[in-house]
This record gives structure tokens, sequence and C-alpha cells, in this order.
């Protein structure tokens, strides 16, 4: 039998509630084919880590987490106050050098879309641009922040983006802010530009960032595959979940040459922890693309059409999407569709 060892960290918040529901849904998968196994592993990390461990990632997490293949990360709160140590999420990508971002944006049965037919992947650059984090006041009241772009990490992400659109429909947005930030998004899209010498098939585009925020809102339908910088990837890929259901429905992958991390795209709503309410399906399609990084993508298929299924039908809805139910009763729902298949 296949065996993946995956680490799994439930955060706080929500985290816990949803990631257990995720993880109940990956253990019916394997349970329906017997083909293959998950060998999930918990760890520590987040809010409760640092004031335990004074870190958000502790050195046992790191140590587990380089014997897997992936990582299932749930939502965790940050700390604000100055001096606070970086996001759990901030460490892992640099640790293993998640370079891409990704974050599907799909319209769902049953789940209020801008449009019925929207289905585009944003890729946004993972580890430099303005959150380089090297930020400093030069004189009392006057800050700087440096937006670093290099030809290397920009040429990464363009060919993991080129390679995504060439397995879709072959059409690849690149955005930047070129007509004012000359040197570095003339970095990034020189480097675009030349990675598509090596995809004849794929048609590029160009947009400014804020044409781009307003062709999402008139036209998401067109669009394919999108490559961007860190902050506009960050800010565009928000905008594009909310055309497709909002935070309960939007899951993202961070992705490396030898490691990838899952996660749901919302934080830890705090005010809703322990209440059995939330929205479980981003984390459960946080799974979906975990599966389908791993190979098993039938299993990920059959996930994505059983909690389709259950949109459909509109009988186990969350509150977020006008249901009343609960979120174990929409994982119950999830799971029979599962099992009867
Ligand atoms: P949030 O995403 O936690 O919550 C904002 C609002 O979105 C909630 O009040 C709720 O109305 C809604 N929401 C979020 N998840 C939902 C779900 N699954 N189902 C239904 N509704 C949902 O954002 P926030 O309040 O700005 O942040 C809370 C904490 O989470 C902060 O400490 C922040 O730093 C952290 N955060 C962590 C991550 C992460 O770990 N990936 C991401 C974003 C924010």
């Amino acid at each position: 039998m296949r065996t993946y060892r995956v680490a799994v960290l439930p955060g706080d918040g929500i985290g816990p509630e949803v990631v257990d529901i995720a993880v109940k849904v990956l253990e019916a998968l394997q349970e329906a084919t017997h083909t293959y196994k998950l060998d999930l592993v918990r760890g520590e990390a987040g809010v409760n880590a640092i004031a335990k461990y004074g870190t958000n990632v502790p050195p046992k997490t790191i140590e587990m987490l380089k014997t897997t293949v992936a990582c299932l990360k749930g939502p965790m709160t940050t700390p604000e106050e100055p001096g606070a140590p970086p996001s759990a999420a901030l460490t892992i990508r640099k640790l293993f050098n998640l370079y891409a971002n990704v974050r599907p944006c799909l319209s769902l049965p049953n789940v209020p879309s801008l449009k019925p037919n929207i289905d585009l992947t944003i890729v946004r650059e993972n580890t430099e641009g303005l959150y380089s984090n090297i930020e400093f006041e030069v004189s009392k009241g006057v800050g700087v922040a440096m937006r670093v772009v290099t030809r290397e990490a920009s040429t990464r992400v363009a060919r993991f983006a080129f390679k995504l659109a060439d397995q879709r429909r072959k059409q690849l947005s690149y955005v930047h802010k070129a007509n004012i930030l000359r040197r570095t998004d003339g970095i990034f899209n020189q480097a675009v530009l030349d990675v598509s010498k090596e995809f004849p098939n794929v048609a590029v585009e160009g947009y400014h960032i804020d044409n781009m925020a307003m062709q999402l809102i008139k036209r998401p339908e067109s669009f394919d595959v999108i490559v961007t910088t860190n902050l506009f990837g960050d800010i565009i890929s928000d905008e594009a979940a909310q055309l497709v259901g909002g935070l309960g429905v939007a899951a993202g992958a961070n992705m490396g040459d030898n490691y990838a991390m899952f996660e749901p795209v919302h934080g830890s709503a705090p005010k809703y922890a322990g209440q059995d309410k939330v929205n479980p399906i981003a984390t459960i399609f946080a799974c979906k693309m975990l599966l389908e990084y791993i190979g098993e993508k039938d299993s990920a298929r059959q996930m994505e059409s059983a909690t389709f299924e259950v949109l459909k039908e509109g009988r186990a809805l969350t509150y977020d999407l006008g249901g009343k139910a609960k979120s174990s009763e929409m994982c119950e729902a999830i799971l029979e569709k599962i099992r009867r298949t």
C-alpha cells in the first residue's frame, strides 16, 4: 500500500475544529479506496507554541516536518506587537523554500459567485517583494520598506505558473506596475517574458495591478493563471476569493521544489472558536490540493464531488453560505456522500 507521511498543524481558534473535520474526510477517502495510507503526524505551532516555547514553530515541530512529504496547516493567530516572532506560515515557507503561493478560485454550486463560470488560479511569489521584511525608520516619522525583486525568484515563480497554465487553458496573465516600479517590476516582467519562450503554447498578457483589480470584477471568467509579485498577489488573491464565495471556501498551497504546505486562507476567527459554526470547506479544499500534490488524484476528485453534491443539495450549509448547519453537520453530509460512492 502506498504510504505518505503528512504533518498536521491544527493551529488555534477555529483551527483545531476545521482541521479535525478535514482529517475525518481524508480518513473516509482512504477507507473508500484501500490503496494508500496517510500517516498523519500532529505537531505544535502558532500562538500556543509561543507561550510554551517562545517561538511559533518549536524545534521538535521543525524536525517532525522534515520527516514528512507535505503539511496541512490550520489557521493560527498572529501576534502583532513589535518583536513578536514571525508567523508559523512565514517560518515554514522560508525553511522549505516554498516560493509559489497558489490560490485557485472556482465558482461553486449553490454558492454566490460574481459570475457562474469563474475558474482561475493566482500564483503569487512567496519569498521576496515587499514581504522581504527589510523596513526601517530613516529619521523620525520617515519609514522605508525595501521591495526586493530578483531575477532568480521571478524566473522560478514564472516557470511554475507557466507549467500550471500549460496543464490548464494555456493562458497566463502577469501583473505588475512597471510604469512606476520600473526597475523591480522591469526585472519581474523580463523574467516572465524570457520564461514564456519555453512555453510557446501558452498565450501571455501583461496587466497593471490597478487594471487587474478592475478586470477581476469585470470579466473574471476570462482569466486562467495569473502570476505576480508578493504584495500584489496577496491583495488580488483575497479579491478573487470573494468573487467565488469568500473565506469559508478559499484554500491555498505554498509550493516548493521538494515540499508543500496546504492551508485554508482564512485566519483563526477567535470569536467563533469552539462553536461548531464555521465553514470547514476551505480546509477540506486545502486537503484536496494536498491529495493532488501527493498524486492521489482519484481521491481528490472524490472529495471535490462529495463537497459539490452537499453544496448543490443546500441542506447542510453553514451560516456564511446562508444555511443553519453546524460545521459537524456539514462534515457528516460530506462523509455520507463519500461512504456511498
Ligand atoms: P479571520 O479570517 O480569522 O476572520 C475574519 C472573519 O471571516 C471572521 O470573523 C468570520 O466572520 C469569517 N470567517 C473566517 N473563517 C471562516 C470560516 N471558516 N467560515 C465562516 N466564516 C469565516 O481574519 P482576522 O479576524 O483578520 O484574523 C484573526 C487571526 O487570524 C489574526 O491573528 C490573524 O493574524 C490570523 N490569520 C491567520 C492566517 C493563517 O494562519 N493562515 C490567515 C489570516 C489571518
